[in-house]
Parts: C-alpha cells; sequence; structure tokens
C-alpha cells in the first residue's frame, strides 16, 4: 500500500522484501545514488527488510550508512548532518507488529512529498537503472545518530534549571526504538528514570500507540512510584504521551498545546497545523498575539508549510510535535525535553499546567464507505449550514459559532472520517450526526 509517507504493509502478506528491494533501488535511482542513511525501530521484521534494503540500494550505485536500531527522527537529523542525498526508515510507527512500512527522506531531513512518492511509484513501475559489478557501494555502520540527536535536542533547553528540579520520571519505551534515547536525555537533565518496557526487541508490551487506552500500565506506575510524570512514545519515537503525577492521561492533543504554550511564551510567531487539530490552539495562540495556519492532515504538510512560513512551533493533535530549531519533523523525543523545561521554568506540576488549557471535546468517528461525489455541492452546503465558514483543503470543514466539523476521506483506505468539536460534549456529538446526515449520507446518494 502506498500512503502519503511511504510503502507499508503487512510481514508475510503484501510487504514481501522483494517489493522492499525493488522500491530501495528506485529511490536509488530517484535520487541519483550518492550516500543513503537507513536505520530501523525495533520490530523483528526489520532484519529481513534491512538487507533487502541494503540490496536494493546497493543495486543501484548507492553507498549505505546503517544507523542500526533508530528513533525515525535521529535518523531524518543523520541525513542532513551526513549532507547524505536521502534516507529509508524501516517502521511500522505506531502501528500494530504485524505491520511495517518504508519512509522515505529526502536530503533536507523531510519526507518525501506526495508527489515524488508518485515519481518513485512510476520508476518502480519502469525497468529500473543497476549498476554493473565495478560500481556497487559498500554498507558502512555509524552508531552516532542517537549521541547527535541528543546534542541537538539539548542544547533548545535550560538544562541546569531543569536538573535543579530532580523530576522522578517513568519512561515507557514500548519495546521500541525510543527506549535507546528517551531515557539517557532524562538522565542527562537530572531526572530520577524509571524505565518501563525499555528492552528493545520490538515484542511490544501494548499496542506501539501513545493514545489514552494504551497509557494504563505507565498511568499506574506513575501513582505507585509516586512520580512527578510519565511519557510514552510509540515504536519510533516521533510521538508521545503523558501522564500526570496523579495518574491521569493526558488527551492526545495535549502535547503540541502544552509545547506550543511553552514556545509561544518565549517567542510570538506563526503556529501551524492540521485541519482536524483542536481549536484550543486557536484560543491559545492568539493569548500570545499569535496565529494558526491550517494544512491538509498528514505531517508532511505541516512540516513543508511551517519551513516556508518560517513557523515557530507546529505539529499534529496525535503526540507528534515539530519544533523547527531541531528539524521540520515529528519529535516525540524533544516534546520530551520542552515539557520538562516548562514544568522547571515555570515550577508547576503537570496537571496545573494540563488545567491551564482551553478545554474542548472532540468526537471521532470512521465510517467504512467510499462516496461517490465528495464533497457535496458548494450550494447544498452552504444552505445547509448557513453563516458558516468552510475550508475545502482536505475534505470539507464547516466552522460554526458552537464548534468544527470535519468530513475527510481517507487517501489509502475505504472509509471516511467524521471529526466535530465544541465546547461541550453534547454539543460535539451533535456536531458530529449532522457531518453524518448533512455531509455524508448526501454524498452517498450522489
Ligand atoms: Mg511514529
Amino acid at each position: 500500500m502506498i500512503g502519503a509517507s511511504g510503502l507499508r504493509g503487512i510481514v508475510g502478506e503484501d510487504l514481501n522484501p522483494e517489493l522492499v528491494a525493488k522500491f530501495s533501488a528506485a529511490f536509488g535511482q530517484f535520487l541519483g545514488n550518492g550516500l543513503v542513511v537507513v536505520g530501523s525501530d525495533t520490530r523483528p521484521s526489520n532484519q529481513m527488510y534491512r538487507y533487502a534494503v541494503f540490496a536494493g540500494l546497493l543495486s543501484s550505485g548507492c553507498e549505505v550508512v546503517d544507523l542500526g536500531i533508530c528513533p525515525t527522527p535521529s535518523l531524518q537529523l543523520m541525513v542532513r548532518n551526513l549532507e547524505a542525498k536521502g534516507g529509508i526508515a524501516i517502521t511500522g510507527s505506531h502501528n500494530p507488529p504485524e505491520w511495517n512500512a518504508l519512509k522515505f527522506v529526502r536530503p533536507d531531513g523531510l519526507f518525501l512529498y506526495p508527489e515524488e512518492i508518485r515519481r518513485l511509484v512510476r520508476i518502480t513501475e519502469s525497468k529500473i537503472k543497476r549498476v554493473s559489478w565495478d560500481r556497487i557501494g559498500k554498507v558502512r555502520r555509524d552508531d552516532s545518530a542517537i549521541e547527535n540527536h541528543l546534542k541537538k535536542i539539548l542544547s533548545l533547553v535550560d538544562q541546569q534549571e531543569i536538573q535543579t528540579r530532580h523530576f522522578k520520571v517513568v519512561i515507557d519505551g514500548c519495546n521500541g526504538a525510543g527506549a535507546l534515547i528517551t531515557p539517557g536525555l532524562l538522565r542527562k537533565l537530572g531526572c530520577e528514570v524509571i524505565e518501563v518496557n525499555c528492552e528493545p526487541h520490538g515484542y511490544f508490551a501494548h499496542p506501539p500507540e501513545p493514545i489514552p487506552s494504551n497509557l494504563r500500565e505507565l498511568s499506574q506506575i506513575v501513582k505507585s512510584e509516586g512520580a512527578d510524570l510519565g511519557f510514552s512514545h510509540d515504536a519510533d519515537a516521533d510521538r508521545v504521551g503523558l501522564v500526570t503525577e496523579k495518574g491521569d492521561i493526558l488527551p492526545e492533543d495535549y502535547v503540541l498545546l502544552l509545547v506550543a504554550k511553552f514556545v509561544l511564551s518565549k517567542r510570538k510567531g506563526l503556529v501551524v497545523t492540521n485541519l482536524s487539530t483542536t481549536q484550543a490552539l486557536d484560543d491559545l495562540a492568539a493569548d500570545f498575539d499569535s496565529r494558526v495556519r491550517r494544512t491538509k492532515v498528514g505531517d508532511i504538510y505541516v512540516a513543508r508549510c511551517m519551513r516556508k512560513e518560517k513557523a515557530v512551533i507546529g505539529g499534529e493533535g496525535n503526540g507528534g510535535v515539530i519544533v523547527p530549531e531541531v528539524h521540520y519533523a515529528r519529535d516525540g523525543i524533544a516534546a520530551v525535553a520542552l515539557i520538562l523545561n516548562y514544568l522547571s521554568e515555570t515550577g508547576s506540576s503537570l496537571s496545573s499546567l494540563a488545567r491551564s488549557l482551553p478545554r474542548y471535546y472532540m468526537v471521532k468517528r470512521k465510517v467504512k464507505v467510499t462516496p461517490g461525489r465528495f464533497p457535496p455541492p458548494r450550494e447544498y452546503l452552504k444552505e445547509q449550514f448557513r453563516g458558516a465558514r468552510f475550508s475545502f483543503l482536505d475534505g470539507v470543514k464547516i466552522i460554526l459559532k458552537e464548534g468544527w466539523i470535519h468530513v475527510r476521506p481517507s487517501g489509502t483506505e475505504p472509509v471516511v472520517r467524521i471529526i466535530s468539536e465544541a465546547r461541550t460534549r453534547e454539543e460535539a456529538e451533535s456536531l458530529s450526526r449532522m457531518g453524518m446526515e448533512k455531509v455524508l449520507k448526501v454524498s452517498l446518494e450522489n
């Protein structure tokens, strides 16, 4: 399956090593050869894919730098550091263990743009150029990606101030690549560290996505240990989830809200996020005389817009924060450091910082259908939602006085997502029903 960020599939079914080698060779041709950085999360299937990626890249004349197990943001930073032509991250990210994927990285550390993915696919459909025996490159090992990434993150925060607080922190590494970096970061910041699921073997102790339902064990341990807070990563550590000192599991979008609030308190400027992220971000930006720009859903759109518009902070509501001073990549590890800095600077607890955020309720629905004509005609929508503002950038977003509704067909699967948000749960539910009745149903009748 080809998605916005690369090639993904199920191990032993559609994502076979032949396909992986073919896409890697095509990527080599796409880049025009040169140095390519390769790293992976901890999934047991990565051993098989790693050699297929090497074979493909070498066959098209690339030199390979093998980073071994490595968080995706550390790899993205390494591509720039080594001035490589590109990179391949082998990671199923937050997906269950039977999934895996290749994510293709550009020389500037961003993922391939959707139009570049389409070009890559066209190369795989033609005869890929391979080099002769005497022009095949080498694979060399480089173990400096994590140290390099840590150095960059530590330079952003007030290390001394954080160290004086001696935070007690529980880190749930979810047996993923984050287990290799975040405990070390916390120790450098003077924290007492309690490691949970930090053996990087890829047999995930719970589904590797930092959503509230997967953070229950972390919550229990934070409470029983009397810790100041808890962090949990997905398998490749571009995302993070949070638990307060009381053991409360914070909603996913609080990570972006907290980091944005801290960054804006230092420096006003543009915030970038996607159309489905909470309105709380706009309220918060307004408090600091700043604005929010919205993009299509997908971190590549957010990252691209942030770079173009010189945003000060951005990301998505799923715990993936982009800190431009590090790079234009979602980075769950940088988010950990900034949240600790926010706590140490304010002297507050995480629960009181969370309480100070604007409060909204979001309802997310996923409907398994393939709509006919989407979105429905604009005249019809304007009639149904009088006085509303609309965005047609990605599906349709309807902004009303009481909240908003975003109805968006997925680009990769036959589903439509309906997301709504309002001040109360009842209002959010009612908006969600309006999205079903007045938008989705009509597009199915067409
Ligand atoms: Mg991830």
